[in-house]
């Protein structure tokens, strides 16, 4: 079916855009808004992290927090180009770089992890607002400063 696109100049006028990701997301599939990257989740997260921190407080993330072999992430590169992309937050001291990743196409963030040597490499952090909100209401929710 073709979709006519209107332009207009006010976001409320824009045209629906299918998603495809959102309606057949199961409870335990992140996806990010295009669907080309899905997390699978071993099961809904203990808690839900709105983190305060310098870097989270921009992302608006809400982490559900896991291992990192019990997840598993699958990207659709079947466009050159199209992947997933990070930004490496480094401390001042060189310990706890964590990389922060996202769809290059539409832009969501979906997980994280730390890269050095000397943070937990077995933990990540999803962006359960990668989660549809039926799946994840009724989990716990806290907010951290730090
Ligand atoms: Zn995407």
């Amino acid at each position: 079916m073709a979709h006519e696109i209107k332009h207009t100049t006010s976001a409320h006028q824009l045209p629906e855009i299918p998603n495809a990701a959102r309606e057949t997301a199961s409870p335990l599939t992140a996806s990010c808004h295009c669907g080309r990257v899905t997390l699978n989740l071993p099961s809904l997260p203990r808690i839900i992290n709105e983190c305060h921190c310098t870097i989270c407080y921009r992302y608006g993330a809400r982490w559900g927090y896991y291992r990192r072999p019990d997840v598993e992430i699958t990207v659709s590169n079947t466009d050159k180009n199209i992947g997933l992309m990070s930004y490496v937050r480094g401390d001042p001291d060189g310990v706890g770089d964590t990389g922060f990743y996202w769809c290059t196409h539409c832009g969501c963030l979906t997980h994280w992890w730390y890269l050095d040597e000397d943070g937990d490499r077995d933990k990540m952090g999803v962006n359960t607002r990668m989660l549809t909100e039926t799946s994840v209401k009724g989990v716990e929710m806290k907010i951290s400063y730090d």
